[in-house]
């Protein structure tokens, strides 16, 4: 039994039976059928598909958008920016494929030579609750617009976001099948990954959840995008201007609630301006309106599930106890939702909780260094290498920085954003492959050599 509930209010808003492998089989053979005619139209047949799942989603985006904060707790406005950014991505794609995927012409002893771009097959999607329309369909685009298919496996906890996605690429008219999603717990997905019928996997969620599924890929030798957790640094620098930094810092990491992987989790700030940076820091913060995430009025909604406030709890007590010094929030709201207070942490070591694992949640922890050595060391000191900000007037130094930080991005007085246009991908336990632009539709092709003879000498 799969369970869409309100993390608002705990209230159960619906229950879906699991799909039993009679129903995985068939909607797998659908799939495979649909991805097979899909691949038959020549690119630009595709085109005018996406651009309908674009009107699509533009169309009913309040809709959608409601759904999404009904099931995860965000924002309504941040759930119809994050509908339009699906749009976006699609149009995008209808837009730039043809460029993107245009035979590359490499002059060799062929009388012609070139690398053109084949769609794999069926995808595999396994998907996070965080932005559970945008993840899917920053993935979607690119999959589909080359001619794969794709199986959407997304977390358990937004069914009902699960198969609005599905009724979005019916109601544009897609083939039947060719986006289907499928209503089942984590432990289906090492079945879903070794049938043939299924090519490749991405993944978007968590570092341990990754692991798992890249050991089950490899062992089936299927190609694989892992987009795995983060604890982005924000590096405020003594030149900095600081309160432009402290308005984007807030923004950065308490956004979604806090509940983004590329949200900035360690601010590391120059002492210099330290002082100046927390206070802009924790008077924006306190500007914030935490309460039901479908009123206008609240900038922060509710956590996505009382067991992950819960966990955000025991990093946030386990840090005072550490003796990070605690500014603002620390607690729970009383309450049936799922909500927590937006918490500040200073003078904290890299070696305390707040600053070691990932905080998925409205948990700032600000971390005070002596130089910009010390900052990029820091910066660098965690198993995770997602996205990074740097905050200098100096921009010589601040691209310089960005080549020594490790990090699938680096931000430049800036807040680490997903953009269809760029790449976006991790690096050491944050994952790899990418996602968007170029490189991100590249991932799900087969990169194919053609050569033409006779060979000139
Ligand atoms: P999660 O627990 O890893 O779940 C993500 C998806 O994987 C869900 O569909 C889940 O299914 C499934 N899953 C969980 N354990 C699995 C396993 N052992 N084998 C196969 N599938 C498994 O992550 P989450 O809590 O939903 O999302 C938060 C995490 O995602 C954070 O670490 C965050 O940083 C990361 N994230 C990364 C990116 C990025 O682009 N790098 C973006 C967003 C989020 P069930 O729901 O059925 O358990």
């Amino acid at each position: 039994m799969i369970t869409s509930f309100n993390p608002a209010t705990g209230e159960t808003l619906a229950t879906f039976e699991s799909h039993d492998d009679a129903h995985l089989d068939k909607t797998l053979a659908q799939a495979d059928r649909a991805q097979k005619q899909w691949a038959a139209l020549s690119l630009s047949e595709r085109l005018p598909y996406l651009l309908a799942v674009a009107k699509t989603l533009r169309r009913n985006k309040e809709a959608l958008a409601r759904l999404i904060t009904l099931e995860m707790g965000k924002p309504l406005s941040e759930a119809i920016g994050e509908v339009e950014k699906c749009a976006w991505n699609f149009e995008y794609y209808a837009q730039s494929a043809p460029q993107l995927l245009d035979d590359l012409v490499i002059p060799s002893a062929a009388t012609d030579s070139r690398v053109v771009y084949d769609p794999l097959g069926l995808i595999l999607a396994v998907m996070p609750w965080n932005y559970p329309f945008w993840q899917v369909m920053r993935a979607a685009a690119p999959v589909l617009v080359s001619g794969n298919g794709l199986v959407l496996k997304h977390a358990s906890n937004v069914p009902q976001c699960a198969l609005a996605l599905e009724d979005v690429f019916k109601e544009a008219g897609l083939p039947a099948g060719l986006f289907s999603t499928v209503l089942v717990g984590a432990a289906k997905v090492p079945a879903l990954i070794k049938d043939p019928r299924i090519a490749a996997v991405t993944f978007t969620g968590s570092t341990p959840a990754g692991r798992d599924i890249a050991a089950t890929a490899a062992h089936a030798l299927k190609k694989q995008v892992l987009e795995l957790g983060g604890s982005d640094p924000f590096i405020v620098l003594a030149d900095a201007d600081v309160q432009t930094a402290a308005t984007v810092a807030v923004k950065a990491r308490f956004q979604n609630t806090g509940q983004s992987c590329i949200a900035a989790k360690r601010f590391i700030v120059d002492a210099a301006v330290a002082d100046q940076f927390v206070e802009a820091f924790c008077d924006i913060t306190r500007q914030l309106v935490v309460g039901d995430p479908l009123l206008a009025t609240s900038t922060q909604g509710s956590m996505a599930r009382l067991n992950l406030r819960d966990e955000l709890h025991a990093q946030v007590q386990a840090s005072v106890r550490e003796g990070a010094r605690l500014l603002m929030g620390g607690n729970p709201i009383a309450g049936p939702g799922a909500f927590y207070e937006p918490t500040v942490f200073d003078h904290v070591l890299p070696s305390m909780t707040v600053a070691r694992e990932e905080t998925f949640g409205p948990a700032a922890a600000i971390l005070r260094v002596h130089n910009t050595e010390e900052a990029i060391r820091i910066a660098n000191d965690s198993p995770f290498g997602l996205g990074a900000a740097v905050w200098t007037q100096d921009i010589d130094l601040g691209h310089r920085l960005a080549h020594q930080i490790q990090a699938g991005a680096v931000f430049i007085n800036g807040m680490v954003a997903s953009d269809p246009r760029l790449p976006f991908g991790g690096s050491k336990a944050s994952g790899y492959g990418r996602e968007l632009g170029m490189l991100g539709l590249h991932e799900f092709t087969n990169i194919k050599t053609v050569w033409r003879g006779p060979a000139r000498t």
